[in-house]
């Protein structure tokens, strides 16, 4: 847990988000800026600042990501319509918050490059 990180304020409980999901290893909410109808952020429980400092043993995190990134479409009906699935890593992909998280967009057409 590092308190100046946002995400993990809302991990805790200190800051206040619409979670969605939750388990051992993940927690989802919406993203308070959404760039689509459906904008979902999947965030480790666990402090990890990027991609970059994901361990490399630890292939069951990424891969949990993903299968509630497929569940949460499921629920929120775009399973079908279709979905994107975006990771940041640092500054020429416009990261902003240094802590791992996937984007699930989707409920319209996307667009390029992001939603
Ligand atoms: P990225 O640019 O990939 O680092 O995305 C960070 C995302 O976190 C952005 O889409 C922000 O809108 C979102 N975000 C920042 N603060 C919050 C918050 N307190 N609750 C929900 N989403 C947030
Ligand atoms: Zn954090």
């Amino acid at each position: 847990m590092d308190p100046k990180c946002i995400f993990c304020r809302i991990i805790s409980g200190e800051s206040p988000a619409g979670t969605i999901h939750q388990d051992d290893l993940v927690i989802a909410f919406h993203d308070i800026h959404p760039a689509a109808p459906t904008h979902i952020l999947i965030v480790p429980i666990e402090h990890v600042q990027s991609i970059n400092h994901l361990p490399k043993e630890n292939t069951q995190l990424i891969g949990h990501m993903f299968l509630i990134a497929k569940q949460l479409a499921a629920e929120k009906g775009i399973d079908n319509s279709g979905y994107r699935l975006i990771i940041n890593s640092g500054p020429d992909a416009n990261q902003t918050v240094f802590h791992l998280h996937l984007h699930l967009l989707g409920g319209r057409p996307m667009r390029y490059p992001m939603g």
